[in-house]
């Protein structure tokens, strides 16, 4: 996770887990580390969740969990509320159960690949109740969906990088008004 949009740093604590594996694709050019069951296995890996070897059932259910995420990363940048994305989570949480650890936390109750998406909704969880969720945020360009950790004092940052989403945010609204103008 080096070399943030915007030089923003990463989320705090394992907020940081749930910023990567929504950011385990990069909408703009389809790359994507969940792309086939090994590419994800490397990445699960690489995140400490474990060594796993899931199938394509785990893989289609990992990424139906980082697209729900994002939806209701959407949200905490202003975006509609999306029930269905809602839904969504509480249905793969289903399978994927928590228990309280001897530290007195949250931690999943398997080890295999519904221990891992336990592991990230438990951190999901966790970043709700020390409100550090309501930063995380999904980029406001429609092209980027970047997840970045907002900072600002306000809670006010809209893209995840000013530099290059914002300026194409502006332009747009730029051209429209031109071509309203015409
Ligand atoms: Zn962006």
């Amino acid at each position: 996770m080096m070399g943030q949009p915007g030089d923003r740093a990463i989320a705090p604590g394992s907020l940081a887990l749930v910023q990567g594996f929504v950011n385990s694709v990069t909408i703009e050019t389809g790359q994507d580390e969940f792309a086939d069951p090994e590419d994800m296995a490397a990445w699960l890996f690489r995140n400490g969740l474990g060594e796993l070897r899931p199938d394509p059932l785990d893989r289609r259910d990992a990424v139906t969990l980082r697209e729900a995420l994002r939806a209701l990363l959407r949200e905490n940048n202003g975006g509609d509320p999306d029930p269905e994305a809602h839904r969504t989570v509480a249905h793969v949480a289903r399978d994927c159960p928590l228990v309280v650890t001897g530290s007195l936390g949250l931690g999943p109750a398997m080890t295999d690949m519904r221990g891992a998406l336990a592991t990230v909704l438990a951190s999901v969880a966790l970043a709700v109740a020390d409100g550090s969720w309501r930063r995380l945020k999904a980029c406001g360009e429609p092209r980027c969906e970047w997840i970045f950790y907002d900072r600002s004092r306000n809670r006010g940052s809209r893209w995840c990088s000013m530099a290059v989403c914002g300026s194409r945010a502006k332009m747009r609204v730029y051209r429209q008004a031109r071509r309203a103008s015409r």
